[in-house]
């Protein structure tokens, strides 16, 4: 296992240096805030929806190397899927990051994100781009908070 949790942190590690889809969208159908208190993580996420599918997705923001890595490896894995594989998909990451023995089943790079298990503090970290996401296709303006 070792040489996976190497393989992980190099995946996290690339992301946080040279984040995908790491842009202003001027055109986006729908946009939010995020924000995460407890470590100062912030972002911003702009998507394009076009018939219930997510054509384009991007964000700003600065935060630690854990919420940068998320959002990009988020953008990453939801360009193309529609509103209800995202949904579906955030269920999944969520519980490979809460649950004890959930596997990575079909989330590909987004398991790089299971280690963060181990670290409870961390794991609102890895979620915020996706409670974000949440907020962004419900057309909330409010910022959203992990708290
Ligand atoms: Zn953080």
């Amino acid at each position: 296992m070792i040489e996976l949790r190497d393989l992980y942190q190099e995946v996290i590690l690339d992301h946080n240096r040279s984040p995908r889809n790491f842009h202003i969208m001027e055109d986006a159908t729908a946009s939010a805030e995020g924000y995460n208190p407890l470590c100062g993580d912030k972002l911003s996420l702009y998507l394009k929806v076009d018939n219930r599918t997510i054509a384009d997705i991007s964000f700003v923001g600065c935060g630690c190397a854990i919420s940068t890595a998320s959002a990009s490896l988020m953008t990453e894995s939801l360009k193309g899927k529609t509103v209800e594989e995202a949904v579906e998909l955030f269920e999944k990451f969520h519980s490979l990051l809460t649950e004890e023995n959930a596997l990575p089943d079909n989330l590909g790079k987004l398991a790089a994100l299971s280690g963060v298990r181990t670290f409870p503090s961390r794991v609102k970290c890895a979620t915020l781009a996706w409670h974000t996401l949440q907020a962004a296709l419900s057309h909330s303006s409010q910022t959203v908070s992990t708290e």
